[in-house]
């Protein structure tokens, strides 16, 4: 039925609102990019470097506010052309030097503005995200502040010894530590290095010592200190007295005294803590710097030549952009971080009057994580059933009479209760089947009717402001399921193993309303191998908004700030290899790709685990003679499958 001329707009509100007329489609408001940016949060995770466009795509402006922004679904399909396929990782050069440049901003800031006599000298943890590119570009970005590295390992050691090139920058030498370790971190001061030996362990005392009078080095040496103040949340036993790593204050005591004994207590000239990563709260944050403070005035009171405080890593991103103590935010930003460690230290040591030391900070997460997007695509969706089975003509089972009349029985008035009985009419279903019952199809317009109660009961609620509570679990249960391109247990490890959240959402068709709701299944299989935990206002979301797909349509999703430790944490679950990886930086006329590393072919994920990719195309060329003399194969289709092999052991491990 149309609209009916002359009609007033109350009358026109009346028609359309007792359902004789259908709403015009431009009375609905349309869908605008302010929406799409309201759902998804970018702005609150996303400034300065993520937005939206006005043609609804998602915008990457590397240089923050320092302008140049490019279309990524552009970029993407640009990317494609040159063969390279999803998942892709891109890393943007540009974000990482402007986190560097910020970082060290923040702490100039501070420095200024509390007037501390002291320097800031950051170092980069190698563990944070090891890839040589990564740790070169940061190196030539770092130069202009005297950036170093930190190392935890001896692996790392080597990375950090053969990377950094800056004069005056540190090499803090962290991690459980052997002599030969030592020895090469002592050995990196006749090359001109700066490494600082941080000594974790109480053995590590004596072992430092020994190898400084066998080399006839003077080492810097640190401590790491167990501190009483916890850190909280996922990593908050990084800290306190159980912690695995740092000395006691006995056995800082005793430290001291052993390189007193040695002749060596000036080389004890750095303290370092790390009460542990991504933390949410500034308090914990203070309360771990004021502790540390007093303990470093009280190492320079006990002799100690100290010049350093180190004070690790922790610096949270807010990957939910709430700006709140939730363990996937944080309630302050870089700035507060810079002021309040600046102020705390000089506070400290001005009351007892000692001079303030070269402050280091540890941040690894707050650096590296914004310069990565993965991107990956849909390959497939799947549905929960939306259509009521006919009623058949003759009489049905006492069963599905019941379903047949609490969904068509559904109203405002009782839907709650409706639902309790569609659960209950359901499984007495399935237990009538058990038993012999029911027949197959029977069972099936049963699990039918079911669905189509819950979805009409879902309708229903959707609208109500007080939803009763026990109607929640219907937002999962009827939630669409998205297949994607991707391993969850390679490319965002953290999601499955700690729960951690990553903002995920389409990078085009953002101007178009998302009007499914879905959770996202990778491509193993595991049935841990899917997403349904997504960043929400408040708390989390088990269902994500989606657009229709269309098998025709590429439909392209990012997973953004994952360029920290997702990328060696990745594991081969199901033989899926590393992503393709692109560097990109922007030009002033666009952006020119500096490093492609191409992922994984499945002849390497195989080599990491022993077969010989000649040996195995052998072993189906013997099968497919020994099938082909036994009349079993034609020649044409043994070739085809040899063919088949022989590229699949060449190619991308993800689908193409
Ligand atoms: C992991 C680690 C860091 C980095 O922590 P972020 O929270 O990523 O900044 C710094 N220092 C030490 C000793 C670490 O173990």
């Amino acid at each position: 039925m149309g609209l009916q001329p002359g009609s007033t707009p109350i009358e026109l509100e009346r028609q359309l609102s007792n359902g004789s007329i259908d709403r015009p489609s431009n009375a609905e408001p349309q869908w605008t990019i302010e929406d799409s940016e309201e759902l998804y949060r970018i702005r609150g995770w996303g400034e300065p470097y993520f937005s939206i466009n006005a043609v609804g795509r998602v915008t990457v402006s590397p240089k923050g506010d320092r302008g140049g922004s490019l279309d990524l679904y552009e970029l993407v399909e640009a990317l494609r052309q040159r063969n390279l396929g999803l998942p892709l990782m891109i890393r943007f050069s540009d974000i990482l030097a402007d986190r560097i440049e910020r970082l060290n901003a923040c702490f100039a800031k501070a420095i200024a503005r509390y007037n501390y006599p002291g320097t800031y000298r950051g170092v980069f943890p190698v563990k944070c995200n090891q890839q040589r590119h990564l740790i070169e570009e940061l190196v030539s970005f770092g130069k202009p502040y005297q950036f170093g590295l930190e190392a935890g390992s001896k692996p790392e050691l080597l990375i950090a010894l053969a990377s950094l090139s800056t004069p005056g920058a540190l090499m803090i030498c962290n991690g459980y530590k052997d002599r030969e370790y030592i020895e090469t971190a002592m050995l990196a001061t006749r090359l001109g290095q700066q490494p600082i030996i941080v000594l974790e362990q109480p053995e590590e005392v004596e072992l430092a010592i020994a190898v400084s009078r066998q080399l006839g080095i003077k080492p810097i040496l640190g401590v790491r200190a167990k501190l009483s103040s916890k850190g909280i949340g996922r990593w908050g036993h990084s800290s306190g007295e159980g912690a695995k790593f740092g000395l006691s204050i006995p056995e800082i005591v005793g430290a001291i005294e052993q390189l007193k004994a040695a002749e060596m207590l000036d080389c004890l000239q750095l303290l370092h803590f790390h009460i542990g990563s991504q933390i949410s709260s500034i308090s914990t944050i203070k309360d771990a710097i004021r502790e540390a403070s007093q303990i470093y005035v009280e190492l320079a009171n006990l002799g100690a030549n100290m010049n350093y405080l180190d004070v690790g890593g922790g610096l949270a991103v807010d990957y939910d952009g709430s700006k709140t103590n939730f363990p996937a935010s944080k309630n302050y930003n870089m700035q507060n971080y810079a002021n309040d460690i600046v102020a705390e230290v000089k506070e400290a040591c001005e009351e007892r009057n000692r001079a303030v030391p070269t402050l280091i900070s540890e941040s690894g997460r707050a650096i590296a994580s914004h310069q990565s997007v993965l991107i990956f695509n849909v390959l497939g969706t799947s549905e929960a059933s939306s259509t009521v089975p006919e009623p058949s003509a003759e009489k049905e089972h006492l069963v599905i009479r019941n379903l047949y009349e609490t969904y068509r029985s559904i109203s405002l008035e009782n839907y709650q209760e409706a639902y309790h009985d569609a659960i209950q009419f359901k499984e007495e279903a399935i237990s009538l089947f058990g038993f012999g019952y029911l027949s197959i199809t029977e069972r099936a317009k049963a699990e039918q009717l079911y669905w189509a109660c819950c979805q009409k009961i879902h309708a229903l609620a959707q609208k109500q402001e007080d939803k009763p509570k026990d109607l929640e679990e219907l937002d999962e249960i009827l939630a669409s399921i998205y297949y994607i391109n991707l391993s969850i247990f390679q490319s965002a490890p953290d999601n499955w193993a700690i729960e951690q959240l990553f903002p995920i959402l389409p990078i085009h068709r953002l101007n178009e309303e998302p009007t499914k709701r879905a959770t996202l299944a990778d491509l193993t299989c595991d049935s841990d191998g899917r997403i349904d935990r997504f960043i929400d206002r408040l708390n989390v979301k088990s269902a994500l908004e989606l657009h229709p797909f269309s098998p025709e349509q590429p439909y392209y999703l990012g997973m953004f700030l994952v360029g920290a430790y997702q990328e060696i944490m990745g594991n081969l679950h199901n033989l899926f290899g590393d992503t393709n990886t692109v560097h990109i930086k922007l030009t002033p006329n666009g952006y020119e790709i500096e490093h492609v590393v191409k992922g994984d072919t499945m002849t390497e994920v195989l080599g990491y685990v022993q077969y010989d990719s000649e040996d195995l195309i052998e072993s189906i060329r013997r099968q497919s003679e020994r099938a082909l003399k036994e009349g079993k194969i034609s020649i044409f289709e043994s070739q085809m499958l040899l063919k088949n092999y022989e590229r699949s052991l060449r190619s991308y491990t993800y689908l193409t």
